[in-house]
């Protein structure tokens, strides 16, 4: 379908509250009230402590922990170790401050106990708006969807994205890119999905440059994050495909860092399948104002300084062979069937970082 035709589609808009804009942290009392939750665990990783703190100080007695030992792709002793603290604590409530990792740290919580949460995303990786959950057991990590770890209210204030670091804004923005790419040609994708990933892509590619020269620069953070949430629609509304399994193998068999995989990735994923979905790319090209959608992503990632090789994230040439295997041992559905010899050639070029091929 990628996305455009009315001959019959299915679309679950998932229920969640968002009030977004500069300053709306402030009304993290009002909301956390609007639940009905007097007795907030805070979560957060130990590089957002002072914001941490800021929210506790608006919060006043209703924020009853602050656990402060996120970790990226959410290990299940962290888990465990949050979810005792949240139970010692009588929490009724989760606040999830900070990025992916930490929006995490609460999905685990509250799959276990079924808390509310309230997020207050500081990066553009869109978990906050999607029931999947992720835990990592003995270096594998799985992933689930449960509407319990969906959060119902989640508070976009760009201010709290002014101190996120070039580098991460840029990975970060490319990883948002790549839900909204692959929502395109989802399997179940529609019209609506179609809409939200073209105009977060838009978004993400217009102003990320912005954001790079100048990362104080709060008009280009509303827009990038008002792109990410679009985007973290998409993610959350549609199966992914290609592009997320490699990352996801990647991320969990070589311990690559999450965004920066995705932000290298991304371009090969989407040439390697633009021959089979060329409406899809059709709409990428037009928000990326290219003409073809897999170069100017690739482009895109040079010109945010993004790094463009998976050698230089700490992968190793010897772990090819591996990440191949695991690409396409499990069938998930992709618009072009996974062949090996492709996927080959797709991570030797991430790894030497070139330019995407065509397929
Ligand atoms: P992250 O949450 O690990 O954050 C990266 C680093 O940036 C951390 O050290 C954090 O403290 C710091 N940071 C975050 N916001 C900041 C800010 N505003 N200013 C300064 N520093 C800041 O990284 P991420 O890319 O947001 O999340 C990655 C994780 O999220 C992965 O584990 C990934 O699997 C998961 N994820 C899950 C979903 C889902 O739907 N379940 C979606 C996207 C990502």
């Amino acid at each position: 379908m990628q996305g455009a035709d009315l001959d019959g589609f299915t679309h679950t808009g998932l229920p969640v509250r968002v009030v977004f804009g500069a300053g709306v942290f402030e009304h993290l009392p009002r909301e956390v009230a609007q639940l009905g939750v007097q007795r907030v665990l805070l979560l957060c990783t130990p590089g957002q402590r002072s914001t941490a703190a800021r929210a506790a100080a608006l919060l006043g007695a209703s924020c009853v922990e602050i656990f402060e030992g996120a970790v990226m792709h959410v290990p299940i002793e962290s888990a465990r170790t949050a979810t005792t603290a949240a139970r010692a604590a009588r929490a009724d409530g989760l606040l999830a401050l900070g990025g992916g990792s930490t929006t995490g740290l609460a999905k685990a919580i509250a799959l276990e106990t079924g808390l509310p949460i309230i997020a207050v995303p500081t990066t553009y990786a869109g978990s906050e708006m999607t029931p999947i959950y992720g835990l990592t057991e003995a270096g594998v990590k799985r992933t689930g969807r449960d509407l319990r770890v969906l959060p119902k209210t989640v508070l976009y204030d760009p201010q709290l994205s002014l101190e996120l670091p070039a580098r991460t804004s840029a990975t970060s923005g490319m990883n948002a890119i790549a839900h909204a790419v692959e929502g395109l040609y989802a399997q179940d994708t529609n019209p609506v999905v179609a809409l939200l990933a073209e105009a977060g892509i838009r978004a993400l590619a217009q102003h990320l440059p912005a954001v790079i020269e100048r990362p104080r620069d709060l008009s280009a953070r509303s827009q990038c994050l008002y792109g990410a949430w679009l985007c973290g629609i998409v993610l959350g509304s549609v199966g992914m495909s290609l592009h997320h399994k490699l990352c996801h193998t990647l991320g969990g068999s070589c311990n690559l860092p999450h965004a920066e995989t995705h932000s290298i990735v991304l371009p090969h994923a989407a040439a390697y399948n633009a021959g089979a979905a060329p409406l899809a790319m059709e709409r990428v090209a037009r928000a990326l104002g290219v003409t073809e959608a897999p170069r100017g992503l690739f482009e895109l990632a040079q010109r945010l300084g993004a790094p463009l090789a998976l050698q230089r994230i700490g992968m190793r040439a010897e772990d090819l062979e591996r990440a191949v295997d695991l690409a396409t041992q499990a069938p998930y559905f992709n618009p072009r069937a996974v062949q090996r010899a492709d996927i080959r050639n797709l991570l030797d070029d991430a790894f030497f970082g070139r330019a995407p091929r065509s397929y």
